[in-house]
């Protein structure tokens, strides 16, 4: 049998994708555009942090040796803010007013707090009894990082965190993976789109929704949505040009057996390699994977909801996450709330609801679809585990890989 027509198994699948998704290559974007993207360079600081000694207190700035020499009551040489170059301190008997956030003068090293001092005009007196550390409430320059110390590496998603780091890199624009552009498309004569008249052998074209909501969650927003009837010539012809333009399609409908199921041999006129078509896995057995001979990836998918949208979540997304750079998270699990059988030698894909255990475990309660075509039964719930195959026993307990919609 022809290597690209053997059955395998969901491992097999992800990895051969894998492999053929090579990325996109790198933009460089405003920072303002950089959230949720992939970063492709390093980050180094544009100077040390904290970038001077700064004051973590409001209260008057010392020189600890004058108080360990006795001194309790120094004179108010001046009042410093935040933001202000610091002047030195006159002499060693004198203090600053000081503000949080404001740089230590030169000759102080110790910040008193305003409710351990008595100000009496231009003179401060430290409480009596009370003895101040040599050095507190001073966030000592450099002490978290020195400048060009590495804060972010390529491969970092850029979220809330990572977006105030980057201006700690001092840089107003950021090189990102680019993300590929991507056309969802349905095939199906029977698919109409919502706002149109609908009859009744006719269904609502939903899985592109689905999909372009998937898609979006993970940072791929604004895929185009493109409906095709079940016909040869339309088909090649529509697919034809969007593979020259595009550098993704991801087909849903007409991948099985049917007589009007014309995308497999259509992807192959156009030339397309096969990679493989069918995985011994339910639902979403003849998942389609090709590449065309430009290199772009085409997945078509099985056009029952819920299997196309399993197969997206399963292998699509992560696969186009993966081919951006992005550093690998690790697996989430959860942890069967109950028995589960499932006889066919298929891995099983079962939708689930999350919840947290008395012991802090994360469970997962199947919710089970009426058939793969059954998506209303998928409201609500968070995604489902992977049940691998060559088991037919899953106890409580159990403990599956999780993949959240
Ligand atoms: P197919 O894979 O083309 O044989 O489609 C299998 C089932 O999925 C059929 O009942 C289709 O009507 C349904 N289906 C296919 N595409 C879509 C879609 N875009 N939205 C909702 N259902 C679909
Ligand atoms: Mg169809």
């Amino acid at each position: 049998m022809n290597q690209a027509r053997r059955r395998i198994d969901v491992t097999e699948a992800d990895a051969l994708i894998r492999a053929r998704l090579t990325g996109w290559g790198t933009v460089r974007v405003p920072l303002d555009a950089a959230q949720g993207e992939i970063l492709r360079q390093a980050i180094t600081a544009e100077r040390d942090q904290p970038p001077f000694d700064r004051v973590t207190m409001d209260g008057i700035a010392i020189p600890h040796a004058t108080f360990a020499a006795g001194l309790r009551t120094f004179r108010v040489a001046g009042t410093q803010g935040a933001g202000s170059t610091p002047a030195p301190l006159p002499d060693d008997r004198s203090c600053v007013a000081i503000m949080t956030g404001a740089a230590l003068p030169p000759g102080a090293d110790t910040v008193v707090p305003l409710e351990r001092i008595r100000r009496d005009g231009d003179s401060a007196t430290i409480e009596a009894g009370y003895a101040p550390a040599a050095g507190q409430f001073v966030h000592r320059r450099a002490s978290d990082h020195r400048q060009g110390a590495t804060l972010l590496s390529p491969g970092t998603q850029l979220g809330a965190p990572e977006m105030a780091i980057l201006t700690v890199g001092g840089v107003d624009t950021v090189e990102v993976a680019r993300r590929p552009a991507i056309t969802i498309v349905s095939t199906g004569d029977e698919l109409v789109d919502v706002g149109q008249p609908i009859a009744p052998a006719q269904i609502r074209s939903s899985n592109d929704r689905a999909i372009a909501a998937a898609l979006a969650t993970r940072g791929f927003i604004d895929c185009d949505r493109l409906h095709l009837p079940d016909d040869r010539t339309v088909l090649e012809t529509a697919l034809g040009e969007l593979l020259a333009e595009q550098d993704v399609l991801i087909l849903t409908g007409g991948v099985s057996m049917g007589e009007f199921d014309y995308v497999p041999q259509v992807l192959l006129s156009l030339g397309m390699e096969l990679v493989f078509h069918k995985v011994l896995q339910r639902p979403g057995m003849p998942l389609w994977f090709g590449v065309s001979p430009a290199g772009k990836p085409v997945f078509a998918l099985p056009g029952n909801p819920v299997s196309s949208l399993v197969c997206l979540v399963r292998y699509v997304a992560p696969a186009l996450v993966a081919a951006l750079g992005a550093t690998p998270r690790p697996d989430v699990v959860a942890r069967l709330d109950r028995h589960v059988q499932f006889e066919p030698d298929l891995a099983y894909f079962l939708p689930v609801t999350l919840s947290y255990g008395a012991d802090g475990e994360c469970l997962a309660t199947p919710k089970p679809t009426n058939t793969s075509g059954d998506f209303v039964a998928l409201g609500g719930t968070d995604g489902f585990v992977e049940l691998p195959r060559g088991m037919s026993d899953f106890a409580p307990g159990y403990t599956a890989r999780f993949y959240g919609w």
